[in-house]
């Protein structure tokens, strides 16, 4: 009974929610024409895709650094992009409820970072980061990588290379809720975490070689840092340009579109 009754609470709460949180006729057109790719599902979709980004701006802190002043279309444009992935997948924003902070920077940021070889020298030197995603939060990205993952970044067809900061930290997001950053969400059966690693890895170790071959890649090079990077970029490029993914790797867009419950082709140019 008591789950019963707590369900119907939280339709209630949803419903409040989604009232409160409306998105405007016009701010939401103005995102789709924004971000091109948000445009690429069908009626339904655009429609579920516009309520859970209310409730995802509901359930996030916004906040910005560098003298950055944030508007509602800023805001709307990420937590719409944000939404993608989860649109499908069972429990939906439940899977980015390890954080609620996230803050917008002008640009890029760069860290000052200091490692150790494997001679144990210390090294030290700059990172510049378009995004990070780290446990527990804040999720933080560059404004300007964000709006080139939009029209401004001018992506001729779906089949040019992906470049998406929102989709990519959110991705992390995803993999890490297992409390891993291995390039592996949590996945409910031993099969399918098999089918996985064969593809994942059969698929990041060909990519590293080209990569390592100095041969041009259509999939960024990025995605040759580690399994745990080849995930969230193999997601931008399914979400933002899945003609090519779908090309190029094909066991991967096929393990994607399993994983999230979505076939972006369908809509797609
Ligand atoms: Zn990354």
């Amino acid at each position: 009974m008591l789950r019963r009754w707590q369900q119907a609470w939280r339709d209630w709460r949803r419903r409040r929610v989604l009232e409160a949180r409306a998105i405007p006729d016009e701010l939401w057109l103005e995102t789709l024409r924004g971000w091109p790719f948000l445009r690429h599902r069908s009626l339904e979709d655009l429609l579920r895709l516009r309520e859970l980004t209310s409730l995802l701006l509901d359930r996030k802190e916004f906040s910005t650094a560098g003298g950055l002043v944030l508007d509602d279309a800023m805001a709307v444009a990420v937590a719409a992009q944000a939404c993608v992935p989860v649109l499908h997948l069972p429990g939906e924003l439940d899977w980015y409820d390890g954080f609620v902070g996230i803050v917008l920077h002008p640009s890029e940021v760069v860290v000052p970072r200091q490692w150790h070889d494997e001679d144990g020298v210390v090294h030290s030197g700059d990172e510049v980061l378009a995004g990070e995603a780290i446990e527990g939060g804040p999720l933080m990205l560059s404004w300007q990588d964000v709006r080139l993952g939009g029209r401004d970044g001018r992506l001729e067809t779906d089949q040019d290379p992906a470049y998406n900061v929102v989709i990519h930290e959110f991705v992390h997001v995803i993999d890490m809720r297992d409390g891993q950053v291995d390039g592996m969400p949590a996945l409910p059966t031993r099969v399918q975490r098999e089918r996985w690693q064969a593809v994942m890895g059969e698929a990041f170790a060909r990519h590293a070689a080209e990569v390592d071959a100095d041969r041009p890649t259509w999939l960024d090079p990025y995605a040759a840092q580690g399994p745990e990077e080849f995930f969230p970029v193999a997601a931008e490029a399914f979400f933002v340009a899945p003609h090519g993914l779908a090309l190029e790797f094909p066991e991967v867009y096929a393990l994607m579109r399993d994983f999230f419950h979505q076939d972006p082709r369908l809509h797609a140019r």
